[in-house]
């Protein structure tokens, strides 16, 4: 039964990317005026962000706009392309505690900032990489609400390769700038979920 047109998923993916946007732009101006003392942006990760970006908002773009993918398409319960878009705005209100909890702390790269603090409260307090939560849930919204094999795949691929990339790297950054108070931040906390007890 098909209630909802297929120009519906699509303006909604489109106004869920640009709320994306919208909620990440005053950190990523802050972030372009403070200066950075610990930079770590080796070849490799500039290359797997750019792969993420259009991962993330390019190749979602044109399947948005154009034709192009919709050989890519399948055809699935509308109740999960639904899913997808209250999984994709519950992801949303994370990411605005995310930015809010971690404030100037956040940048784009590896980066230390001077007077760089650890940050353990908020969605901190028991997930270290709480931010990264919130791209697996956008690459699988994105997936479920397109319908689309190739948005789907291109999309998880890219991020989980930049995930692997950078969560070991960025996490042999923190203990060696924290310490003591990583190692025992690690020992009470999940990566990207809450540790079962
Ligand atoms: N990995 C985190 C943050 C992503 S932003 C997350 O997924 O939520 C990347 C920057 O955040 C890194 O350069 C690092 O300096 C900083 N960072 C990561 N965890 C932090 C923490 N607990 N406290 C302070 N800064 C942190």
């Amino acid at each position: 039964m098909l209630i909802l047109d297929e120009v519906f998923y699509r303006g909604a993916l489109a106004i869920l990317i640009i709320a994306f946007f919208i909620i990440r732009a005053p950190s990523v101006i802050s972030a372009s005026k403070t200066e950075k003392v610990t930079e770590k942006k080796p070849a490799r990760e500039r290359v797997l962000v750019l792969l993420n970006f259009i991962g993330m908002i390019g190749v979602p773009f044109i399947y948005i706009l154009t034709s192009w993918l919709d050989i890519f398409t399948f055809s699935y319960l509308e109740a999960i392309r639904l899913f997808g878009i209250a999984f994709n705005i519950a992801g949303l209100a994370l990411l605005i505690w995310v930015h809010r909890t971690l404030g100037k702390h956040w940048s784009m790269m590896l980066e230390l900032g001077d007077e760089h603090s650890l940050i353990t409260k908020g969605p901190y307090a028991r997930v270290r990489h709480p931010m990264y939560t919130f791209f697996y849930i956008m690459v699988i919204s994105t997936a479920l609400i397109s319908a689309n094999l190739f948005v789907g795949v291109f999309g998880i691929l890219t991020w989980t390769l930049l995930y692997i990339v950078r969560v070991g790297d960025e996490e042999a950054m923190l203990l060696e700038q924290f310490g003591d108070e990583y190692r025992e931040y690690m020992q009470r906390t999940g990566r990207l979920l809450p540790k079962i007890r």
